[in-house]
């Protein structure tokens, strides 16, 4: 599964007067003519929540201008506990009344809910696409991308304690800097910033 590729995506609802969006690498093309998308979002974002209820949904398409504070902002935070278009968003509205990112992306799409699955910890929205536009020609963010250039790198190591990089967002852990250090991560540890578990880490 780890040499399948991916792009990434801001994945955008409304409902009400909340404005809400979340980070996803799972937007794929299935047909052209109609033109149908597929997105597949985890049950535990507030988007997958909103897009469920109100059937709609907008794709931004992150570029590679667009750097890690806008990864953060939209995919290490939840739009329960704070507002993700309040912090220096750059976006306007499509005319579906959802909106979408101008800054590091380079189009969007919006599309109708046709059919969703169930799919365990994951819900799979099937969209007819019904407008869209190109907003820059900068190449589009692959998952790959992310990783090699977009993510802080870790730092050499220096103490002698132990450290555990997240894979997903580059956070450390050091022993040595915590106030209750670890000898090994508990089974139920969760990345402070990326919300991922305990198998996403990889000991320095
Ligand atoms: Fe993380």
């Amino acid at each position: 599964m780890f040499q399948l590729s991916y792009g990434l995506y801001i994945l955008l609802a409304k409902e009400g007067n909340k404005l809400n969006g979340c980070i996803v690498n799972t937007v794929v093309q299935q047909t052209d003519e109609p033109k149908q998308i597929s997105v597949t979002v985890n049950k535990n974002n507030y988007t997958e929540e909103m897009i469920a209820r109100t059937g709609r949904l907008n794709v931004s398409v992150l570029d590679e201008t667009a750097g890690f504070g806008t990864i953060q902002q939209f995919g290490f935070q939840s739009g329960r506990k704070v507002d993700k278009f309040q912090q220096e968003t750059e976006y306007d509205m499509a005319e579906n009344g959802l909106p979408y990112i101008i800054k590091g992306c380079n189009a969007y799409l919006s599309a109708k809910v046709m059919d969703s699955i169930d799919l365990g910890t994951h819900t799979m929205f099937l969209a007819h696409v019904t407008d869209g536009a190109i907003l820059s020609e900068n190449p589009s963010m692959t998952y790959a991308f992310y990783h090699a250039h977009v993510k802080p790198q870790p730092p050499k190591k220096a103490g002698k304690g132990k450290q555990w990089v997240c894979k997903i967002c580059g956070y450390i852990y050091d022993e040595e800097k915590e106030s209750i250090p670890f000898r090994e991560l508990p089974d139920d540890w969760v990345c402070p910033l990326c919300k991922h578990g305990k198998q996403d880490f990889e000991e320095k």
